[in-house]
């Protein structure tokens, strides 16, 4: 039986990179960059003033003028103006900075009559303030973005901001979420008392989705071999990644290794020594197809995505991975098995500025309802089994930030 490390190494060196697709940058949001970003122009691209009021040469100023004909205005989008000796030109915010001009009066030291602009007593004038100098965030051709960056909202402003009307992203896999069990009834459907809802697919759909990954459609299969076989024949043909729950365990009607080990996929492990998700089973497709066959309890199945589907799917696509993230135990944990404990929790930011994990008990792994209070799991090492309050762990959170 693999250790949870040795079953993500395996899964990572499975992982085949995605290509890349070019996509429009509107719609690029959470997709993994293939390109670099540069800067279109010098940021900001001229001396941009930062205040309403007028401009003024600071030499006038020094030489004790205080009221200042008003030559004409400028606002941002217009046309630069030159400033003539001895004058002010009214000016806004985002505005070029007038030729000539090099300080900024802003409006509340001002009074304005009869088109001249008298300047408060007593205030100072300091030349170069509330002036945003061209170039000095960044300089044209400077590298905004670097491959491999997930692309958030902000990043979606850089992209406009350097003219890009198209990204190269990692393009998305094309995935297929198979639930099986007999006893599986979707939502909307009658159910009867010897029956299941079918909770796992809807909620590893939508966990893929939450992580920009947005191509995976739901089936569900019954426990048959031959229907089994013929429905994940198909699907091993239109996708290339497969994330099946259920029917990997030890019971009779667990088909689901033998048929794909029929279909081709060749089985990389099966179990990994930890709690919940013991009974996982890995493998690859004759086209190199990456096929999940996850417990079919829902914290298995969840803990079991998170865990290790996640990760493939984020190497795939190049994401440049973060540092693993710490919380410190909020409660003692004692866990006697010889397995690493995937331990669900919900945090609470201390006022001392920690991170706190305090566990949250599932029932049995089938208890999902107790996970809705959960931001993630903690990771509990194997050779340990007493956890004191305090003791610093690795989190993964349900939704990787
Ligand atoms: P299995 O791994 O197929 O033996 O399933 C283990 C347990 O998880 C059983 O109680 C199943 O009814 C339940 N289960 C399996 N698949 C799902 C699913 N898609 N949604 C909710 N529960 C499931
Ligand atoms: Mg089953």
């Amino acid at each position: 039986m693999l250790t949870t490390a040795e079953a993500l190494d395996a899964v990572l060196a499975a992982t085949p990179a995605a290509p890349t697709e070019t996509i429009s940058a509107t719609s690029a949001t959470d997709r993994v960059l293939h390109q670099r970003v540069v800067a279109e122009r010098d940021q900001p691209p001229f001396d941009r003033v930062m205040m309403d009021g007028i401009a003024i040469a600071a030499a006038d100023f020094d030489g004790g003028q205080r009221s200042f004909k008003i030559q004409s205005m400028q606002a941002a989008g217009d046309k630069v103006l030159t400033l003539k000796p001895g004058h002010c030109i009214e000016i806004m915010t985002g505005a070029v900075l007038p030729q000539n001009a090099d300080s900024i009066v802003p409006v509340e030291r001002l009074t304005i009559l009869n088109g001249e602009a008298e300047i408060e007593a007593n205030y100072e004038v300091v030349k170069d303030r509330f002036i945003h100098p061209r170039g000095s965030d960044c300089g044209k051709g400077a590298h905004l973005l670097q491959p491999g960056k997930k692309i958030s909202p902000l990043d979606i402003a850089i992209i406009a901001s350097a003219g890009l009307t198209e990204v190269d992203v990692a393009a998305d896999p094309v995935m297929r979420v198979i639930s099986t069990g007999n006893e599986l009834v979707p939502a909307g459907e009658p159910i009867e008392p010897h029956q299941v809802r079918m909770s796992n697919g809807p909620a590893i759909v939508s966990l893929m989705a939450s992580h920009g990954f947005q191509k995976a459609e739901h089936d569900h299969i019954v426990d048959d071999v031959d229907i089994l076989r013929e429905r994940l024949q198909q699907h091993l043909e239109q996708a290339s990644v497969l994330i099946l729950s259920g029917g990997v365990s030890m019971g009779k009607a667990d088909y689901v290794p033998a048929v794909l080990a029929e279909l081709g996929v060749e089985a990389m492990f099966h179990r990994i020594s930890q709690r919940p998700g013991k009974p996982m089973w890995f493998g690859k497709g004759p086209n190199g197809q990456l096929v999940f066959a996850l417990p079919g309890n829902p914290v298995s199945a969840l803990v079991c995505c998170r865990q290790y589907v996640i990760p493939s799917l984020q190497r795939s696509s190049g994401l440049i991975a973060s540092p693993p993230e710490f919380a410190s135990l909020a409660a003692r944990i004692v866990f006697e098995p010889k397995l690493t404990c995937f331990q669900p929790v919900k945090l609470i930011s201390s006022a001392g500025g920690q991170v706190l994990a305090m566990p949250v008990r599932t029932n049995t792994s089938g208890d999902f309802a107790a996970l809705s209070a959960t931001d993630g799991y903690v990771e509990l090492a194997l050779e340990q089994s007493t956890f004191e309050t305090g003791t610093p762990v690795i989190l993964h959170r349900w939704i990787a930030r």
